[in-house]
């Protein structure tokens, strides 16, 4: 019989239809040749790579899933392969994707009005906009319901202030999707770049993300008209669920990052030569590369039924939780081990492992920590919420 695909030890991918097949090939050629080649200079000297911003979206990539207005509406499967494809050149790079899809042409798409859609879709589609999501907040990401920023009406207006942080994309956004208690409950608004009141400051000090944007929103007293509200919105449900969206690409990501990881180690492990034989020679290191793969292997094979569930439109939001949770906890595991085997090497920007390994200490915590994702599965066992 002919060798199995390390990456694909179950041949999952033989069971992509021929467009998931030509996505996942270009995606793949891109990242092998423009993302690549400049990525680990990027996380270096904190810089997100802005000029690949343009191919991106002409890849169709931006707002993928969406209907109309520009966006190649294309299956979950699809994006979760763009997800994965993006995230093994850098969890960064897919963050950008992810926020500008589905945080912000997302709720945009769900819950805009036509004026908005018209106005902002095309332009995120083709990257000559940039959005952001702006819902947590300095005193706490894990509980939205005790948010602090607030929008009031005034005449036609509505006036906003608060604070946002750790919001990816802000300083780069010409548009913030914001999200604010009204006296009507919580409701989503348009927040453009230049508005006065509206400052979005670049978060300097990370160790991870570091070829991403993120940034602090601050709000005050900003006015925008009331053309400004999405009108679709219903409650801190609206953001959720779009968020909802956002983790479940991630699971898939974090795949990619793992692949990324396996296939680094098993170059490395065998060239590189100890006591007279390869590294991958020794049962040991075959044993820990075997269960790396045993790894990725599951959680590959959750992605893909998280899509298949998806595009039937059966996916519940406990089995997006379940994905995210799983998925990024292996990535995370596998990326650790990953930078430990090859030894003083891991800790080089020349190699992967460990950019992948500080990304994902960002991954793990975004989009609902390990503790809230297994409170969510939890209650789903019990009945009781625990939060
Ligand atoms: C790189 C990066 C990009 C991000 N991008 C965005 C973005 O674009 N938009 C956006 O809105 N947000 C974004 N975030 C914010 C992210 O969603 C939050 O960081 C996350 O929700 C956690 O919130 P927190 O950091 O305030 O931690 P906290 O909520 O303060 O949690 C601290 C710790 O307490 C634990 N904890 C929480 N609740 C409980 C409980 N009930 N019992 C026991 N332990 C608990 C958590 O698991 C965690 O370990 C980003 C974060 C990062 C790092």
């Amino acid at each position: 019989m002919d060798p199995l695909d390390p990456l694909d030890l179950f041949d999952v991918d033989s069971t992509l239809d021929p467009d998931q097949r030509l996505v996942r090939d270009t995606v793949r050629r891109f990242v092998d040749d423009k993302v690549l080649p400049i990525i680990g200079e990027c996380f270096a000297r904190h810089r997100f790579p802005a000029e690949l911003v343009p191919e991106i979206a002409s890849l169709g990539l931006l707002g993928s899933s969406l209907e109309g207005y520009g966006c190649a509406g294309l299956d979950a499967v699809c994006y979760g392969l763009i997800c994965r494809e993006l995230e093994r050149g850098d969890s960064g790079l897919r963050s950008f994707v992810s926020v500008q899809s589905s945080l912000t042409m997302y709720p945009i798409h769900a819950f805009g009005s036509d004026e908005q859609k018209d106005r902002w879709l095309p332009a995120l589609a083709r990257g000559d906009a940039i959005g952001c999501f702006g819902l947590t907040e300095p005193h706490g990401g894990s509980d939205p319901a005790n948010m602090k920023t607030h929008a009031r009406r005034d005449s036609g207006d509505y006036v906003l202030n608060g604070a946002k942080m750790w919001i990816t994309n802000g300083t780069i956004a010409d548009v913030a999707v914001v999200w604010a208690r009204t006296e009507d409950g919580v409701r989503g608004f348009l927040v453009e770049r230049g508005t006065p009141g509206f400052d979005a400051p670049e978060i300097e000090d990370k160790l991870s993300m570091r070829a991403s944007v993120t940034s602090s929103l601050f709000l005050n007293d900003v006015r925008v008209p009331g053309g400004n509200l999405l009108p679709g919105v219903t409650g801190l449900d609206s953001a959720l669920r779009c968020l909802n969206e956002a983790r479940y690409g991630i699971a898939w990501g974090a795949v990619g990052a793992a692949h990324a990881c396996l296939a680094e180690l098993l170059d490395y492990t065998s060239s590189r030569v100890l006591f007279g034989r390869p590294l991958s020679h020794t049962q040991s290191i075959q044993l820990r590369l075997a269960d790396i793969a045993r790894r990725i292997t599951t959680a590959q094979l959750l992605a893909f039924r998280l899509g298949r569930l998806k595009d039937e439109g059966r996916l519940h939001p406990t089995q997006v939780s379940l994905g995210k949770w799983n998925n990024v906890r292996m990535a995370l595991d596998v990326a650790r081990d990953a930078r430990e085997m090859l030894g003083a090497a891991g800790i080089s920007a020349e190699h992967c492992a460990i950019r992948h390994m500080l990304n994902l200490e960002s991954v793990i915590t975004y989009e609902g920590t390990e503790t809230v994702h297994g409170l969510v599965v939890a209650k789903e066992l019990t009945g009781v919420g625990a939060f």
